[in-house]
């Protein structure tokens, strides 16, 4: 597990923010204003573009019912007055002379009126009167549209469909009239063919639309003249519903996805409708492209406006903070403040800004100053320190290290920082070495730690770490502090004391084992007894020298330990052993501590009767210590019961015997009443 904290010291201040704000500010306002505007401009921009086309649409469409309607008025009237002429009514009955001077008429009329291509009369006898015109053979006038028709509508003027003349393909509409005789009978039909070329003409014509045109319907709703040829004849479906009885009105139509304005006027001598139409995306596409280019112009206002008056206000608001906080950040940093070129403006962020670079600048240049003489005596300290001392992220990269603790492990001067303290501890000791660095920032655990190092060349030695947190203002850890110790002496000197321990216990075992002296009393022991009777039973045996044994027991000691506690038993057994000693002075005697509360003496050279007298002194010398034994059966004090052994008479073979024959002596003096003395054997 590794703890990692990251930590932003450098404090970087946005240097335009404010500028930013007010630009958006500024700019957001601008647009909202503009494309309020710019709306209601589009909206006004559309009407009138509208309207302004209708108004083309409506002038061109007068323009050309004017024409068609003065037009027709004249070959109508033309018309009307050659069916009143009674000579071409009643020509059928008239000579070749007569016929010659209608003929002279019609064409003294073509020659009047430049529209008209022809003028002639049929007769229901076959008849047929034209100028420069021979009619095919079995020509019969009566089977013509023009006659028929007429016929079919008499008295009314008939206007007839456009129709391409064969010989020079011109276009030419008839015009007829059924004649009536003089005797009210109608037996022929006047006509006038003119010239549709000038109409055709004007209804293709367009003026400031390029899709512009002009049609003409009839009073059924048939196309009577139409720029595209093929439509002649046909009525429109789609008109039907727009074409109201008004003599005039505006609509829009579409044919095939194609949506268009049209507008329409009734001709009164015709009875026709003209009507004269624009695709509305010509009209739309222009104002589209208006309206966007008003947005553009809308946002790059906006934009203009936003940039102009947040460089103006940041001038005035922003830069002299943005001033202060450059000032600020130098005297920090500790650099030599360059001349202040810049002229804080005389407003009150300016003023304000002003006066805190200053204060701030006298505040912080003295403490920046203090702090980097400190930073550097620290530094120097540092680097001068016999420790190996480690600065480090938490991370574990190092930061700083003194050259100590370079030389410690075997590193070049500079060589530490960048390096991570995880490098310097042998790899199976990390876990733990992590483990110790949350303890350190968790519960401030100081250590020490040991570990094991590992040296730039590869070689271990054991080191011991105290560590230490750097905190900043908030408290919060930042920095950690290793010093490090390297303790291969100490712990070479730790085994050697160690060892020397070890050394001296045994040797104290040993002593202990091999020890003659007996460690309550002070009287010789019975490893020491046992040599000693030894050594006393053979010189005896080889010298043929006296030899006696006292073995003596304290009576009732048992109770005693009981009653008084046996740190007390412990005291009365060395006062007897006192007292032995004070009485057994002779420097080839022994006494000894046989074991428990019983005491062995040796005497070398003393018979019976001297081993008498020696145990004698001693009951008595115990008597005189008066020690008081109030569960004793014999006496109110401390009493013994010696058993005396002389090997007087040469028959005993071993030490061994001499002490079965003392021991035997103070069973006896047990059994007799305690507090005396037995001997053995028995004098003879
Ligand atoms: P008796 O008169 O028959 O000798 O009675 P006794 O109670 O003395 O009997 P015994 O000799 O068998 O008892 C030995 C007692 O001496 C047992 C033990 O409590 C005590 N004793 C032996 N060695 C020590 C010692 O070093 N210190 C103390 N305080 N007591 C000891
Ligand atoms: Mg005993
Ligand atoms: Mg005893």
């Amino acid at each position: 597990m590794k703890t990692e904290i990251s930590l932003k010291t450098e404090f970087t201040p946005h240097k335009s923010s404010i500028k930013r704000e007010i630009f958006q500010n500024s700019a957001l306002l601008a647009l909202i204003v503009m494309a309020v505007f710019g709306f209601f401009l589009s909206t006004i921009l559309y009407y009138s573009e509208i309207s302004k086309a209708r108004t083309v649409i409506n002038q061109s469409n007068h323009g050309v019912a004017l024409f068609i309607d003065g037009y027709f008025t004249e070959i109508m009237n033309t018309i009307t007055v050659l069916e009143e002429n009674k000579d071409i009514r009643d020509a059928m009955a008239l000579g070749a002379e007569a016929r010659q001077r209608i003929l002279e008429g019609y064409r003294s009329i073509l020659k009047a009126n430049k529209n008209i291509t022809y003028i002639y009369s049929g007769y229901e006898n076959g008849l047929m009167l034209i100028n420069d015109y021979t009619p095919l053979e079995g020509f019969d006038p009566t089977t013509r549209p023009w006659y028929r028709e007429a016929m079919e509508i008499k008295p009314e003027t008939l206007i007839g469909l456009p129709y391409q003349e064969i010989k020079t393909n011109e276009w030419l509409v008839s015009t007829s009239r059924a004649l009536r005789r003089s005797d009210g009978g109608y037996s022929g039909v006047v006509a006038i063919d003119c010239s549709m070329d000038q109409i055709v003409h004007l209804i293709a014509q367009h003026d400031q639309y390029g899709t512009e045109f002009s049609f003409v319907m009839d009073s059924s709703g048939k196309i009577v003249m139409h720029s595209d040829q093929s439509l002649l004849g046909k009525s429109l479906p789609e008109m039907k519903e727009s074409l109201q009885e008004d003599t005039k009105g505006d609509f829009t139509y579409r044919i095939d996805k194609v949506e268009y304005f049209a507008h329409y006027s009734r001709i009164s001598s015709t009875g026709w409708t003209v009507v004269t139409v624009v695709e509305k995306r010509e009209i739309v596409r222009p104002i589209i492209s208006q309206v966007l280019f008003l947005i553009g112009m809308t946002c790059a206002i906006a934009v203009f406006l936003g940039l102009v008056q947040s460089t103006l206000l940041s001038r005035r608001l922003s830069r002299p903070l943005v001033e202060l906080g450059r000032k600020l950040k130098a005297t920090i940093a500790g650099d030599e403040l360059e001349v202040d070129e810049y002229v804080y403006p005389n407003n009150e962020i300016g003023i304000m800004a002003r006066e805190i670079g200053q204060l701030a600048e006298k505040e912080l240049n003295a403490k920046t100053r203090a702090l980097h003489a400190s930073e550097e005596i620290y530094k120097t300290i540092l680097m001068a320190s016999p420790d190996d001392i480690t600065i480090a992220e938490l991370s574990g990269r190092i930061i700083m290290v003194s050259e100590a603790a370079n030389k410690m492990f075997g590193y070049e001067p500079g060589e530490g920082p960048g390096m991570s303290v995880m490098d310097f501890i042998v790899p199976e000791e990390h876990e733990r070495a992590y483990a110790n660095i949350v303890k350190m920032l968790e519960e401030n655990y100081p250590g020490p730690n040991e570990y094991r190092a590992i040296r730039k060349d590869g070689s271990c030695f054991d080191i011991e770490i105290n560590n230490s947190l750097i905190r900043d203002q908030q408290g919060t850890p930042v920095q950690m502090v290793l010093i490090a110790r390297d303790i291969t002496s100490r712990k070479k000197a730790d085994q050697q004391i160690q060892e020397l321990v070890q050394q001296l216990e045994i040797e104290r075992d040993f002593a202990q084992r091999n020890s003659l002296t007996d460690s309550l009393t002070g009287l010789s022991n019975r490893r020491f007894f046992d040599n000693a009777l030894r050594t006393e039973f053979s010189r005896h045996k080889r010298l043929g020298s006296q030899l006696s044994l006292i073995m003596l027991d304290v009576d009732h000691f048992k109770r005693y330990n009981d009653y008084y506690g046996h740190l007390a038993g412990d005291d009365c057994l060395l006062q007897i052993a006192n007292a032995l000693k004070a009485v057994i002075k002779r420097p080839p005697d022994i006494v000894a501590r046989y074991g428990g509360e019983e005491f062995v003496v040796i005497l070398p050279e003393t018979d019976r009767q001297g081993t008498i007298v020696l145990a004698k002194r001693i009951s008595e010398s115990l008597l005189g210590l008066a020690l008081p034994h109030a569960q004793s059966d014999t006496s109110e004090f401390v009493t013994i019961s010696l058993g005396i052994a002389s090997a007087e008479d040469h028959l005993l073979t071993d030490g061994a015997q001499l002490v079965a024959l003392a021991d035997k002596a103070l069973y006896q003096a047990k059994k007799n009443g305690r507090n005396r003395y037995e001997v053995l054997p028995p004098s003879t």
